[in-house]
């Protein structure tokens, strides 16, 4: 099945609903989008000479005619390549490259680096600025017929955030998307027409994955006219639509949660905040949920199994009484309905419940494969399971913990330490606003800890002679960092992730070793 066949669909069934839409304003009922949809698929096919089966990429900020160019190269059986918008010009042209894209579409505020990229990227031949004069030429273009799909043709190529070196283009398929979508509905929340999904984080990651199942049932698109998460623009968007839900970081929900202006929004039309992609720390959790009610769903993904490997439902959050609460809330919950998830030891053996080794993933949501990348590919799925890097352990009850990636485990004396344990502990220091933790090579121990702290706003800043007193109350005097790093902030990619290599390369400079 093509995804393009929701648009096409609704198109007839809810018309003159509200499909697409720029903050406050509708951009498009479902009849226009539908016949946009299609107009756009024809231009993309007869006016820019792309076949089935070739790459287009979106360059732009969020905004309506994102989606617009994204269900326009499906329907026309292309394969869409969203590319984060705040990547660096030469990123892009890697991943332009990499994925043999001749066709960008953009928008004004990434028309210069595109069209510069003509140049440097031999295949890529066209740049289409959206809105504009050829973007309007293509969506008042006749129609396509909606092109067949097989459920294994490739539909996104979602390059993953690389935080351990050049990303990586996980090929997802109209099967993944649509087991991604039909998850969704199972273990997070069934959509019908009447809600809306807000764009808030990029719709070349998490943002975009989440809003198909919204697309699928004829949810509204909403993007906001920032692009982006503000506050004070949520809060005004929540008295315009009702039934909303949105994908955000954790750092989002964070600060989404200790702002005034949002606390006191119309918290009734907001439906579900689904927060994942890094860890979401427990003092953090709590404060968020006190805020904002058991509105908060987690997910445990990668771009290798779009967004689906466990969740931690809303009831989960919600179930204050239950005896374990607090060590669900520090959990990912479960394995998600469409995937069998094990903990394996090095050798790909299923560990016994409690204990710690990397998490594996099998399902119709799991990606083909690295594009272009049979030696990666190979690696990452084998034997038949998706090996995600990070490392975690269920319980009795089959709530996973994760742990951390297993690149970030710090083995220090020979004991094993995990930074999120020694990062949870630290952030209950009212002082801490937020904190990482990495391992430094150190000839004694092999590695010595060392935390990056940066002050809370408005908080004086802790003493290292506090810090070490937190620690000491809550973990064991092995796990205490030998070293406290004070610093402004810490560095994060395009997707708000830390990145700890840069971290510990400053480490390593440093000693000189
Ligand atoms: P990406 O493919 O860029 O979305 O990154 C996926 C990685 O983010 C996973 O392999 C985990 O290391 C991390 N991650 C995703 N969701 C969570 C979560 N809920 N808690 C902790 N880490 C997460």
């Amino acid at each position: 099945m093509n995804l393009a066949s929701w648009v096409e669909r609704h198109g007839r069934r809810f018309a003159d609903a509200p499909a697409l839409a720029s903050g406050e304003r509708v951009h498009s009922d479902w009849a226009t989008f539908a016949a946009r949809t299609a107009s756009v698929a024809n231009g993309l096919r007869d006016d820019l000479g792309l076949s089935p089966g070739d790459r287009v990429a979106i360059l732009m900020r969020n905004r309506p005619e994102y989606l617009e160019a994204m269900f326009a190269a499906w329907h026309a059986g292309l394969v869409a390549v969203p590319v984060n918008a705040r990547l660096h010009r030469d990123e892009v042209g890697y991943i332009l490259d990499h994925s043999a894209t001749s066709v960008v579409i953009t928008d004004d505020d990434h028309a210069d680096d595109a069209a510069a990229l003509v140049d440097d990227v031999e295949v890529l031949r066209e740049v289409v600025v959206a809105p504009g004069e050829r973007w309007d030429r293509l969506t008042s273009a006749s129609a396509l017929t909606l092109v067949d799909r097989a459920p294994d043709h490739a539909a996104w190529l979602f390059y993953t955030s690389g935080t351990t070196g050049r990303p990586k283009g996980a090929t997802l398929t109209h099967r993944n998307l649509l087991m991604m979508s039909l998850s969704y509905h199972a273990d997070i929340d069934p959509v019908a027409p009447g809600d809306c999904v807000l764009h808030a984080a990029p719709i070349s990651h998490g943002s975009g994955l989440y809003g198909l199942p919204h697309v699928a049932k004829g949810a509204c698109s909403v993007v906001p006219e920032s692009g982006g998460a503000d506050p004070t623009e949520i809060a005004t968007l929540l008295d315009r639509w009702s039934g909303m839900s949105f994908f955000a970081a954790p750092i989002m929900v964070k600060r989404l949660a200790a702002d005034a202006t949002f606390a006191s929004a119309n918290l009734e039309h907001l439906k579900t905040i689904i927060y994942g992609g890094a860890p979401m720390y427990l003092a953090d959790l709590e404060a968020a949920l006190e805020a904002l009610g058991p509105r908060l769903a987690q997910i445990y993904g990668q771009g290798e199994t779009p967004m689906t490997i466990t969740a931690l439902s809303k009831a989960d959050h919600g179930d204050r009484d239950h005896p374990r609460w607090r060590e669900r809330l520090a959990s990912v919950g479960p394995a998600r309905t469409d995937v069998e998830v094990r903990v394996v030891d090095g050798v790909g053996r299923q560990l016994p419940t409690g204990e710690v080794g990397e998490v594996v993933v099998r399902g119709d949501v799991v990606m083909a494969g690295y594009w272009d990348q049979p030696d990666a590919t190979a690696e990452a799925l084998a034997g038949g399971w998706l090996h995600t890097g990070d490392v975690g352990s269920f319980d009795d009850d089959g709530y996973l913990t994760l742990r951390d990636r297993s690149k970030d485990l710090i083995i220090s004396g020979g004991m094993n330490v995990y930074p999120r344990e020694v990062e949870e502990v630290l952030l209950r220091h009212r002082g801490v606003g937020a904190v990482s933790v990495v391992g430094r090579p150190d000839e004694e121990w092999g590695e010595s800890i060392v935390a990056f702290v940066v002050a809370a706003d408005g908080e004086r800043a802790p003493s290292v002679d506090e810090l070490d007193a937190t620690c000491l109350d809550h973990i064991a005097r092995f796990k205490r960092p030998k070293d406290y790093r004070f610093v402004d902030s810490l560095p994060t990619n395009n997707y708000g992730k830390v990145v700890k290599r840069e971290l510990r390369e400053q480490l390593v400079t440093e000693s000189g070793t």
